[in-house]
């Protein structure tokens, strides 16, 4: 323990999940680690499912945080030449992997059996991995990137986790493919991302949101090329077989089959987001048109770097908004009532965290 780094950050302690002060020791430094400062961190909407324990797998006291900016404070000696003290640099969701097995061995590190979360995983050391909602980090080195040095810290926490899961099924699923017709139901974090992205890509964008309150800006700010109302019968009507793709990324319970009926023949459901139940599937929806519908999880370390330099090459800009770490709950609150355009970003660094 000599020696050791106390860490101070905002943990939940049980499935009621408000976040209080929290401070803990971590682990020794090996020669493969970087230790961060943290800087900034996305508020995700993954973090309130395992901070209430809604994926059924959440250990206690549970230190969140997924999409980390930090500046590296130390580096062992087998990172020299990768990273060097007073990189800015950033953490995802994930923070090991096996190394050996297909997946690894493929840059599909996210699917490996052996994948360690940045949180509310095992550390090396047997202890739970915590996230970014703390003051410090030490994280292996191959799940560390760079982040680009046009890109504000805080514009680059996002693109960690929502960033990469929008970018890497359209990657995978549309390939090198140009003017397709997509479009992204649920205008959050991840939603309002991937229509940059796609947009960025050379798709023609609809975004499919459960109230009119988004069009202005998903036409205006985020260069959407359409907008349907999903409870608008006669907007989803004319939209019937009209899109190649949907990237789906609502948090919750809903029909897919009234989605599916938008595809045109061998049109995707890219799924994303995580429903706390199951959801049910027409087999017909899905066999009339030869439809698929498909799961995505992040993207591997290759694809989270890809997607931070093609956001820097193409000068794209998230919509944030930035607040300190004594306002984590409410932002939690906003959140669930879907009031925010369209992230919170912690200023872990410039908040007080005691
Ligand atoms: P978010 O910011 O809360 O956005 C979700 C959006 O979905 C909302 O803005 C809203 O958009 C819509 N929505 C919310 N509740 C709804 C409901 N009950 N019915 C219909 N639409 C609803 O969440 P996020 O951070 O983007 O995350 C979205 C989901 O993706 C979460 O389940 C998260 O766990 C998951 N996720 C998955 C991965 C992965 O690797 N697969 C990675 C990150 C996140 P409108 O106002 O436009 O309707
Ligand atoms: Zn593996």
């Amino acid at each position: 323990m000599e020696g050791r780094r106390v860490a101070v950050g905002w943990a939940a302690r049980d499935p009621a999940g408000v976040l209080s002060p929290y401070s803990f020791t971590l682990r020794d430094m090996g020669p493969g680690d970087v230790m961060l400062r943290v800087l900034y961190c996305g508020l995700d909407h993954t973090d309130v499912h395992q901070m209430r324990n809604e994926i059924h797998m959440t250990i206690y006291p549970l230190v969140p945080g997924h999409e980390v900016v930090g500046e590296v404070m130390e580096a062992g000696k087998d990172v020299e030449g990768r990273f060097k003290v007073g990189d800015i640099v950033g953490v995802g969701c994930i923070v090991g992997s096996c190394g050996e097995c297909i997946c690894c061995k493929s840059n599909r590190e996210q699917y490996c059996s052996k994948m360690v979360f940045t949180y509310n995983g095992i550390d090396v050391d047997g202890q739970p991995t915590r996230g970014g909602f703390a003051s410090t980090m030490i994280v292996h080195h191959k799940f560390v990137v760079h982040i680009p040095k046009k890109l504000a810290p805080e514009q680059a926490a996002p693109l960690l986790c929502a960033g990469v899961t929008a970018y890497s099924p359209l990657k995978h699923f549309c390939g090198e493919e140009k003017g397709l017709k997509g479009g992204v139901l649920g205008l959050g974090g991840v939603g309002h991302v991937g229509v940059l992205i796609a947009k960025a890509m050379g798709h023609h964008v609809t975004v499919i949101s459960s109230s009119n309150k988004k069009r202005e800006e998903a036409l205006e700010h985020l260069g959407a090329d359409a907008y349907i109302v999903s409870n608008d019968a006669r907007e989803m009507d004319g939209a019937v077989g009209s899109l190649d793709f949907i990237l789906d990324t609502i948090p919750a319970v809903h029909s897919i089959n009234s989605y599916l009926s938008l595809l045109k023949p061998d049109g995707k459901l890219l799924i994303v987001g995580v429903a706390p139940q199951d959801l049910q599937v027409s087999t017909t929806a899905l066999i009339l048109g030869r439809k698929t519908i498909a799961g995505s999880f992040i993207g591997s370390i290759a694809d989270t770097q890809e997607v931070l330099n093609f956001w820097e090459e193409k000068e794209l800009k998230s919509m944030i908004e930035t607040v300190k770490m004594d306002y984590v709950n409410k932002a939690v609150e906003r959140m669930e009532k879907n009031d925010v355009r369209y992230r919170f970003v912690l200023d872990v660094h410039g908040s007080d965290l005691s």
